[in-house]
């Protein structure tokens, strides 16, 4: 039977993150995006919320509440503004999850039980200079001494690179593998040290603003082979896997953009009036507010469909591909459509819309591209790519 209603726990779940984003964001995020600043304090107030743990189960530090949750409250964090969103996103969406599918039982008490109880902040390198889309040409590498590594290489763009305490990145085992040479490894900055392990953050951003976005730089650095995780080699499939998960997290969020521009524009078409009459009364206006409206059921729809196919264990790349591509361009129209409303008044600072726009922008490019994923989607279409069988797939959802 079909069941698209909140639990209570969903329910209050989504009301309490409301309620505190209105209180402790809303006041001071237009402030710290003019000023390009990161509030240090982001990752404690979402932990405040006991959020980075929402979805994973008691024994890891976490709530129990299922993957619907975590898409309902990235929903409420972007829409207030997406860096919000993009913290928990990277935490829990691309290593906390990825933790939660490759681990083992050790490294999930030594990384996803603080990182859920919200004592430690993780970000994930997968991106280097020249290797964006083309993952699997990453230069960054690791060499194996005995039962260590030495890992060489720069990672970039890389969100919370400058404030994370654990830092998942990938690099190559086999230089001359492709991406069957790639594997993945925890970073721990307080156990590295300082010119093995640098990042420094990347200025003079179109939009999220008040974001942490950084580069990783890897010299000699050396790691213990108990800090890779899965077996060497798997490193390009644990990338993609957790992809799956913070795609679902940035389609989700997107969705917030949607409804942010919606009320926003709503207001605005109430409140302003020409030759006479409030320019809703205009079906030229009504005709952008109504795409905004039908997209924020569909995106909303779409990120369901995917909380639901994660709660059963079942395969979702090609679900979740298609809600991050629907959802991040209709934030991204629903944006620019919002600031059209708004006239003049759009392009000012006095209205949120225009940091909207600005930041609807980097999500249709991260974690795979526009053109990324409507490559992935025709290939399936056509029956060019089907998906194979999985060494792990993310642990389906059981009530603790
Ligand atoms: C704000 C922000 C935050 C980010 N956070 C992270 C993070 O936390 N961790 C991380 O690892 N990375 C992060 N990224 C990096 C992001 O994932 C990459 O920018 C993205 O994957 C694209 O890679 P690229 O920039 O190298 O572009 P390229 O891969 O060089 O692509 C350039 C253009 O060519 C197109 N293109 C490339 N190949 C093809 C093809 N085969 N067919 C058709 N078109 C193609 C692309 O679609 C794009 O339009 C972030 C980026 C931004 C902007």
């Amino acid at each position: 039977m079909l069941d698209l209603s909140l639990t209570s726990d969903q329910e209050q779940l989504v009301a309490a993150v409301r309620d505190f984003c209105s209180r402790e964001f809303a006041p001071r995020i237009g402030a710290d995006d003019r000023a390009g600043r990161h509030d240090p304090e982001i990752f404690a107030k979402l932990a405040s919320l006991g959020l980075p743990g929402v979805c994973f189960p008691q024994r890891y530090g976490g709530h129990g509440l299922d993957y619907l949750a975590l898409g309902l409250v990235c929903e409420e964090l972007e829409y207030v503004d997406t860096v919000y969103r993009t913290v928990l996103s990277v935490h829990v969406g691309l290593v906390g999850m990825g933790l939660y599918t490759w681990g083992t039982e050790d490294q999930k008490q030594r990384w996803l039980a603080p990182m859920a109880r919200g004592e430690k902040l993780a970000c994930y390198g997968l991106t280097e200079p020249n290797a964006g889309s083309d993952v699997a040409s990453m230069q960054s590498t690791a060499r194996r001494t005995g039962t260590r590594y030495v890992l060489n290489g720069q990672k970039t763009w890389v969100s919370d690179a400058d404030t994370a305490d654990f830092l998942l990145v990938f690099a190559k085992t086999d230089p001359k593998g492709g991406s069957k040479g790639v594997s993945a490894f925890m970073l721990d900055r307080s156990a590295s040290g300082k010119n093995a392990l640098r990042t420094e953050p990347i200025e003079g951003r179109l939009g999220i603003r008040a974001g942490d976005v950084g580069s990783i730089f890897m010299s000699d650095l050396e790691v213990d082979e108990a800090d890779r995780i899965g077996d060497e080699g798997d490193g390009f499939k644990i990338a993609m896997s957790c992809l799956d998960n913070g795609r679902y997290t940035v389609g989700a969020g997107a969705t917030g953009t949607v409804r942010a521009c919606l009320d926003a524009s709503t207001k605005y078409a109430h409140e302003r009036k020409t030759f006479g009459q409030e320019i809703g009364r205009y079906q030229l206006v009504q005709q952008m507010i109504a795409r905004m409206a039908r997209d924020y059921e569909i995106s909303r729809l779409l990120y369901f469909k995917v909380a639901w196919m994660k709660n059963k264990g079942l395969r979702h790349t090609k679900e979740v591909s298609m809600c991050k591509q629907y959802a991040t361009d209709a934030a991204f129209n629903a944006a620019h459509d919002a600031v059209e409303v708004h006239g003049a008044y759009g392009y000012s600072a006095e209205y949120p819309v225009e940091r909207f726009l600005r930041n609807a922008r980097a999500p249709i490019i991260y974690e795979g591209t526009r053109e990324v994923h409507t490559i992935l989607q025709g290939e399936y279409a056509l029956g060019y790519r089907q998906d194979k069988p999985v060494k792990k797939s993310l642990p389906k959802y059981e009530p603790d």
